[in-house]
């Protein structure tokens, strides 16, 4: 950790968990500038990240660059693609 005041290295001086599992950092640099962090792990993010929608494999065609698997079929049968496909609309 650098020291936001003179940006030189600091040492940890002391370090306390809360309980809700945040920790305290309180820091003192070359210039003794004194100085806290609080972290925090995130749990919000790691839901959104295992929430997110699995990705449709995505396969590369020189002409049109990347394509879905329906894009790739429709251009194996018909030799044509549709590179932009009409979203489904909610019924
Ligand atoms: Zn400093």
């Amino acid at each position: 950790m650098k020291c936001p005041v003179c940006n030189k290295p600091a040492d940890v001086k002391e370090t306390r968990t809360r309980q809700d599992g945040a920790k305290y950092r309180r820091y003192l640099c070359f210039n003794n500038h004194r100085f806290s962090t609080r972290e925090v792990v995130v749990k919000a993010k790691e839901k959104a990240l295992a929430q997110r929608p699995v990705q449709e494999p995505v396969y590369h065609l020189r002409q049109f660059g990347d394509v879905t698997k329906e894009q790739l079929d429709r251009y194996i049968a018909t030799g044509d693609i549709n590179p932009q496909p009409s979203p489904v609309k909610p019924n």
